[in-house]
């Protein structure tokens, strides 16, 4: 057996979204694409707001340069402050998988809006949306919605530790769950015994109390349990891994994950914030056939507007507030303009073709890609489900965020910056995945991949 390795402290645990890796790459040489507005109002932004953003990927300090101002989105399309147009493969961070500013959901929620936005009493919205999530999600037989994918995941660790009466949980390295402290945290070369923490005004108690794993790598899971028998509430784990890049998990792995909580009383988390509704309608946990015991949702579930949910058995459920004792709550959660998005997008996601078309035009622009690298001599591995894919610049294959940080960074600051002046915007960072949506035909694939041809030639 091989036991949890020690690591050192690069090599372990990044949570990318609170520390954000520097790139060395220089912002592209002689651009033509006019950006004049958006350097305007990302530099007054820069006084207002830490970092001039209020999410610290969107700053673009991975790859270099200025980030692009948004003005309007539309279906696949986005437009910024100087009226540029792209190709858009972040959808917002992954809500926007019916395309953006969807016809159907406007109008849905213009309707609600006459009807106000907001109760502080229940409403037979959330009754409707949770029967949509416990019809389709395995694991789910009852749910509570939260605002946000972080409160979610927060809940969850709560609900873990009320549910077992024990301290400790799992997450892998590079895998993120939003930014509450329990997460934050990196192993370096104490894996087996303390956590460290990724960012200032964590409680060393509470890093403590996260033991990292790494992705797709069961021995090391099992060494934690060996090493803190009867310990551990539970584990969480992205079942497919979008926040250091795209990274899918074995069957086995994921099986040996549900063996190994069955057999040591620890409560199994699918974080599905991201992979939820995208990868399947029934979520990552329908495509691999694996049932967790709890499931945290957000981005689709929310069609755009700030939602989060958490469910899992009714046993474990029953925990919460009011029904039981484990303490959650939230002023907007719930709220009937937020329902009415998740409902109206999870009603066009079970049309038929929905994930046929994802599936379609996903594979059709990540082989078209990894093509094109290969005919101008790059190296580069990717891959896809659904409407998720990723590539890294390096010969792969990657199964963990340790294999993912061989990638050339540098060369896809570069890439990054001449697929925005072709007019297609990709995520700002080697370290994430990439989204399509309903709204992507095969022309936009096409062209995408004809710019990455381009772009890849020049570098
Ligand atoms: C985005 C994300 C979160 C955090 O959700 P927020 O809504 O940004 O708080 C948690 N887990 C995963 C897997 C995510 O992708």
């Amino acid at each position: 057996m091989q036991a949890a390795r020690p690591q050192t402290q690069a090599a372990a645990t990044r949570c990318r979204k609170a520390t954000i890796v520097r790139s060395t790459a220089a912002p592209a040489t002689a651009t033509k694409l006019n950006t004049k507005r958006s350097e305007e109002i990302f530099k007054e932004a820069q006084e207002l707001l830490p970092g001039g953003v209020n999410s610290p990927v969107r700053a673009f300090k991975s790859v270099g340069g200025q980030p692009i101002v948004f003005d309007h989105v539309k279906g696949a399309y986005c437009w910024d402050a100087d009226n540029n147009k792209y190709i858009d493969y972040v959808g917002s961070w992954g809500p926007a998988i019916v395309g953006h500013a969807n016809d159907e959901v406007n109008e849905a929620l213009k309707a609600q809006i006459e009807k106000g936005t907001s109760f502080g009493a229940p409403c037979e919205l959330e009754n409707v949306l949770a029967k949509m999530v416990i019809e389709r999600v395995p694991s789910v037989e009852m749910v509570r919605f939260v605002n946000s994918g972080t409160e979610a995941c927060l809940s969850v660790v709560r609900l873990m530790r009320a549910y077992t009466g024990r301290e400790k949980i799992i997450k892998f390295t590079g895998c993120y769950h939003g930014h509450a402290d329990q997460f934050l945290v990196q192993a370096g070369s104490g894996v087996l015994t303390l956590g460290l923490s990724d960012s200032p005004g964590v409680p060393a108690t509470t890093a403590a109390a996260t033991l990292t794993a790494q992705y797709n790598d069961i021995e090391s899971v099992k060494a934690l349990f060996e090493a803190n028998k009867g310990e551990i509430a539970g584990l969480i784990l992205e079942p497919v891994v979008g926040n250091s890049g795209f990274i899918p998990p074995t069957k086995e792995f994921l099986q040996g994950l549900r063996d190994v909580c069955t057999k040591e009383g620890a409560v199994l988390c699918f974080d599905e914030v991201m992979t939820g509704f995208r990868i399947a309608k029934g979520c990552a946990q329908e495509y691999f056939g694996i049932t967790p015991d709890v499931t945290t949702m957000g981005k689709v579930i929310g069609g755009g507007l700030p939602v989060g949910a958490y469910g899992g058995k009714k046993e474990l459920m029953q925990m919460v507030a009011p029904a039981g004792p484990m303490y959650q709550a939230g002023t907007l959660s719930g709220n009937p303009l937020a329902m009415v998005a998740g409902i109206k997008t999870l009603e066009i996601l079970a049309r038929p073709g929905a994930y046929e078309h994802l599936d379609k035009v996903t594979k059709r622009l990540i082989s078209g890609i990894l093509d094109a690298a290969k005919e101008t001599g790059h190296a580069m591995c990717g891959g896809s489900i659904s409407g998720m894919f990723g590539f890294f610049f390096c010969e792969g294959p990657v199964s963990s965020f340790e294999d993912a940080k061989a990638s050339d960074t540098a060369k896809f600051g570069k890439f990054h910056r001449g697929m925005l002046e072709q007019g297609v915007y990709l995520a700002p960072s080697q370290f994430e995945a990439g989204f399509t949506s309903l709204a992507h035909t095969e022309e936009d694939i096409d062209r995408t991949i004809e710019a990455a041809r381009t772009v890849l030639k020049s570098l």
